[in-house]
């Protein structure tokens, strides 16, 4: 079933467009991340379906209901900011008890709820302490308790781990994905950060100026990257783009980089074009992840380059190393212990089934 659909929703903010034409559903139980760079319009996109901001253009519905029209309050949902926004006068106990009291939930249902979740989210031995007296995690649990004692249908979060520090982060996430499947809830996640998106989603909508670049499964989004903005946006470092032109041979397919000659040639006999090429000689842009070129050969679609390494990056379990590929940059990464050295011609494998081709000038997937 799906629980939340957005459709052809657009919306500016003066005559600055935020968001433009947005489609994307999500099926009861599942973890939508909408994740992009700052600016591009996530917060907003949360506000809207939230029903805190206004709609210029298309539909919002919850369960098949058109809620696009409906008070934030009986949507039916719940939201965790960045900030918490606990109240500050106000004890854990009674910043998680006051939609309950403000719905006018019954006394002995309240403290059952209570009970509940306060050992769910290990904060009962702080009921009555007051936000100021609570660490970035516990006031980050208490928002997600004041969240989940209503028992919503949707659950929106936005940024919710960003003000914390990194180790902290690490941890949240695990909670945050372990209360998911304990819970099963339907989730509507925000985040600037991939790797959150990558541990936390079932489904990525990559977003850039206000528009969803791909919405997919976290394998997918890094296997067959349907645009360069998504190649580029996702991975640390991101895929190696290198320039060069895509021949046709009989019906064998072949990449040669700029500056290369034909003995240099990549055969892509493996490769899954979204649809039949035709042309020949087309400007395409060949990646390559840095984590998919091998120091050794692995299996027989792996291609032998030689390359000359520039730089190392020693980063503790792996480094990551600069090759000049035909006067191109290409990043390899590997395990630490390999011995890579700089300014030396090494031999390299890349691994051929796991590679991207990119129109130059359309800069979609081929
Ligand atoms: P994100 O959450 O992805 O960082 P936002 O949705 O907050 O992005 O903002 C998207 C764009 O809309 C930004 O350029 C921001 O400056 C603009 N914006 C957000 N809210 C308002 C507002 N209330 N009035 C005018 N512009 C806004
Ligand atoms: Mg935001």
């Amino acid at each position: 079933m799906i629980a939340l659909k957005i459709q052809d929703l657009s919306k500016n903010f003066g005559s600055t467009e935020v968001l433009k034409k947005i489609n994307v559903e999500i099926e009861e139980g599942n973890f939508l991340v909408l994740l992009g760079p700052s600016g591009c319009g996530k917060s907003t996109l949360l506000n809207i379906i939230a029903g805190l901001e206004t709609i210029d253009e298309g539909e919002v519905f919850i369960d098949d209901y058109n809620v696009s029209k409906v008070e934030p309050k009986d949507r039916n949902i719940a939201m965790v900011f960045q900030s918490y926004a606990l109240y500050p006068s106000m004890n854990v106990k009674e910043n998680i008890t006051f939609g309950l009291k403000q719905s006018k939930t019954p006394k002995d249902k309240i403290e059952e709820q209570l009970k509940k979740i306060s050992s769910f989210l290990k904060v009962n031995e702080l009921l009555n302490r007051k936000p100021s007296q609570l660490s970035g995690g516990q006031r980050q649990r208490v928002a997600i308790g004041r969240a989940l004692v209503r028992e919503p249908r949707i659950f929106l979060f936005d940024e919710p781990l960003s003000n914390l520090d990194a180790k902290l982060r690490v941890e949240m996430r695990r909670e945050i994905k372990i209360l998911h499947q304990k819970l099963k809830t339907t989730v509507v996640y925000v985040t600037h950060d991939q790797t959150e998106a990558m541990s936390l989603g079932t489904k990525i909508a990559i977003m850039n100026h206000g528009v969803i670049q791909q919405s997919d499964t976290p394998k997918n989004i890094y296997n067959k990257p349907q645009n360069v903005f998504v190649a580029d946006f996702i991975g640390s470092p991101p895929m190696n783009l290198t320039e060069g032109k895509l021949t046709k041979e009989g019906n064998n397919f072949y990449f040669v980089p700029n500056e290369a000659n034909e003995t240099n040639k990549i055969p892509l006999k493996n490769y899954d074009f979204v649809k039949p090429i035709n042309e020949n000689n087309k400007e395409v842009l060949f990646g390559i992840r840095p984590e998919h070129i091998f120091h050794k050969k692995t299996n027989e679609n792996d291609f032998e380059v030689k390359m000359k390494s520039e730089l190392n990056e020693y980063i503790g379990h792996e480094q990551i190393v600069t090759f000049n590929y035909f006067n191109q940059e290409i990043l390899g990464k590997f395990s630490s212990t390999i011995e890579m050295g700089t300014n030396k011609e090494v031999n390299l494998y890349f691994d051929l089934t796991q590679v991207s081709l990119f129109d130059k000038n359309t800069s979609q997937r081929i």
